[in-house]
């Protein structure tokens, strides 16, 4: 069996503010501690479950953020910035689930640091209507590929965000969000058992867990943070402006139209207020 692993980092058991996951946070060391134990207790559930082969896609940030050495079961470790399916890069059809680790609720909702890609950029996005946040936009690429999405860990916003895109997803909730900053956490080590029985559970129940299947075509809807964001995203083709601040594009591929989302992701960066 192989697995593959989405590793976020917000929604790590401890991790409540900025400074303990940028590489630049006065903090940061602790927020890669926490990181590493939760993957390490993912991959070990994974293989309890029979997982050969794992593949953790660092998706957070730079995406360099664990000690590749301190890697539980010899996992390959797919690093750096620049990936063109971003925090699904790595993944292909050969693979019998996905994983999402350390996730974090979508910029609308007061779950802890939650955004949705950017927060300087990204206001809302809608995916057929619902909101959505990174696991839904991410299972696009799941259901290209034909791979169930088993399991979402975070706080208690990001299961059920995830659920519409991705049914049957088990969510393993590590802790609870009082705000954008403040959250009751699990111990780290209260957090790796509910991770590792939860991922051990899900993954040998896997043959009866089912790909995303998002109805095609499909409708982004995305509200950005200035009007001049939503200006320059209609220069992709295909997206149409709604109102001075929002967009639509629909496709009926949905690689096609996560590709086109993960565009405006970097285009909008170059328009990103710094302050
Ligand atoms: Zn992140």
């Amino acid at each position: 069996m192989k697995v593959f692993l989405s590793v976020d980092m917000e929604g790590v058991a401890g991790i409540v503010d900025w400074a303990q996951c940028l590489a630049t946070g006065d903090d940061y060391r602790l927020g890669r501690d926490l990181l590493i134990g939760e993957v390490n207790a993912a991959i070990d559930g994974a293989q309890a479950a029979g997982a050969t082969d794992i593949l953790v896609n660092d998706a957070h940030s730079f995406m360099r953020n664990l000690p590749p050495a301190e890697l539980s079961g010899r996992a390959a470790y797919l690093s750096g910035r620049f990936k063109p399916l971003y925090m699904m890069e790595g993944l292909d059809s050969s693979f019998q689930a996905a994983v999402f680790l350390g996730y974090h609720a979508a910029i609308e909702t007061p779950g802890i640091l939650s955004h949705t890609y950017n927060p300087r950029a990204f206001a809302s996005v809608r995916l057929n209507g619902t909101v959505t946040g990174e696991a839904g936009l991410n299972a696009l690429v799941a259901q290209h590929f034909g791979v169930p999405v088993a399991v979402i860990t975070g706080d208690q916003y990001v299961g059920p965000e995830a659920e519409p895109f991705c049914p049957g997803i088990r969510a393993i909730e590590v802790k609870e969000s009082l705000s954008r900053y403040s959250a009751l956490n699990q111990h780290p080590q209260t957090a790796w058992e509910l991770i590792f029985d939860g991922v051990r559970d899900a993954l040998a129940e896997v043959s009866d867990l089912a790909p995303p299947a998002i109805e095609l075509p499909a409708t982004l809807e995305i509200r950005f943070t200035s009007p001049d964001m939503a200006e320059q995203a209609t220069w992709v083709r295909g997206v149409t402006r709604v109102d001075s601040v929002s967009v639509a594009l629909t496709e009926d591929d949905p690689l096609r139209l996560f590709r086109e989302f993960i565009t405006l992701v970097y285009l909008t960066r170059s328009l990103v207020d710094t302050y």
